[in-house]
């Protein structure tokens, strides 16, 4: 529960420091048996959606539920703007000061990869700590939820009412994805409108091959801002972990992503090397060139590198 020692841990982790790396992973093998207790949630939406304003009022509703709180954020726009979806404002203001919750930033500038393993690390740490419910915030383009839905046991697809898919530039794989689509904003004048958005979305799934973990999504409606809608969530949620549980698809999704989190750190691993290599630095310079000015195929450039790699010619 130490926040400030929880803080220090996490940074250890995100750096690039080869000595803070060995402590960091040791750090992390300790704690490794203290976590796994937690429901772990990934929360998505286009920016907009009030996916933090979401975050506070659900994040605040937890704590008096006796759970304890960890947001992290993946946000794979960071890399280019430097800016992040946590960090650089005062968002989640009450949620950030509330003795039961923990808001971590997100670490700008890195890969989405560097991200996701420093995440995964992260949640071990938080779990440690003894927050059992870990929230991840992330924007809904695509590419950060397939690695976000490696992390969580249950993904929230907030939305907006009176837009298509194509308008909230939502990808059919995330919807697929969700475990539950809440339309935010259902206040004031939008309540019908979001009622109806509902109605669509629920004869959309309808539609849809039944979900692995054997439980239907389901769609409700809810108001972050006046925090109507809220426990309706947790309750789907708590429901949810319950029948995933007993049928074990809850354990087996957990083990999986164990096994692609193994084979993630040897494809980035074995990457490194390659790519550290002197002798292949030099040489790909020029096959780059090659390759770029059509006088090589791709396909033979990367045999000739491998092989280079590997000794073999
Ligand atoms: P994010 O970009 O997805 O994190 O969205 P924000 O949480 O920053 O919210 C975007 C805007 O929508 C802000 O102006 C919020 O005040 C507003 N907003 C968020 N949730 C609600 C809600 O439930 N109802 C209404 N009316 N506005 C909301």
């Amino acid at each position: 529960g130490n926040i400030s020692l929880l803080s220090a841990a996490i940074t250890l982790i995100e750096s690039a420091n080869s000595r803070h790396r060995e402590l960091a992973e040791q750090i992390i093998e300790e704690c490794l048996p203290h976590s796994g207790k937690s429901i772990r949630l990934g929360i998505t939406g286009v920016p907009g959606v009030g996916k933090s304003t979401f975050i506070e009022s659900f994040g605040t509703f937890l704590t008096t539920q006796e759970r304890k709180v960890a947001v992290l954020a993946i946000d794979p726009s960071s890399q280019k703007s430097g800016g992040s979806i946590l960090g650089d404002k005062t968002r989640m203001e009450d949620l950030s000061t509330n003795k039961n919750a923990y808001v971590r930033p997100s670490p700008a500038k890195d890969s989405l990869g560097g991200v996701a393993r420093n995440t995964r690390e992260t949640i071990i740490l938080c779990e440690a700590a003894g927050y059992n419910t870990i929230l991840i915030e992330t924007v809904g383009v695509g590419q950060s939820e397939t690695t976000v839905s490696n992390l969580v046991d249950f993904f929230l697809l907030l939305m907006l009412a009176g837009a298509g898919d194509e308008l909230q530039g939502i990808k059919r794989g995330i919807v697929e994805m969700a475990d539950i689509l809440a339309v935010n904003k259902a206040d004031g004048g939008q309540i019908d409108a979001a009622k109806n958005a509902r109605r669509e979305y629920r004869n959309a799934l309808h539609l849809m091959p039944l979900k692995e973990s054997g439980v239907n999504p389901k769609v409700l409606i809810c108001s972050a801002m006046e925090q109507t809608g809220i426990a309706e969530i947790w309750k789907l949620i708590l429901i949810n972990q319950q029948l995933t549980r007993k049928n074990k698809f809850f354990y087996k999704k957990r083990k999986e992503q164990s096994l692609f989190w193994l084979h993630e750190q040897i494809g980035n691993g074995l990457k490194d090397f390659f790519y550290k290599n002197e002798k292949i630095k030099k040489r790909l310079e020029e096959i780059e060139k090659e390759v770029l000015e059509g006088r090589r195929n791709s396909f033979n450039a990367a045999d000739e590198l491998l092989n280079m790699f590997l000794d073999k010619k």
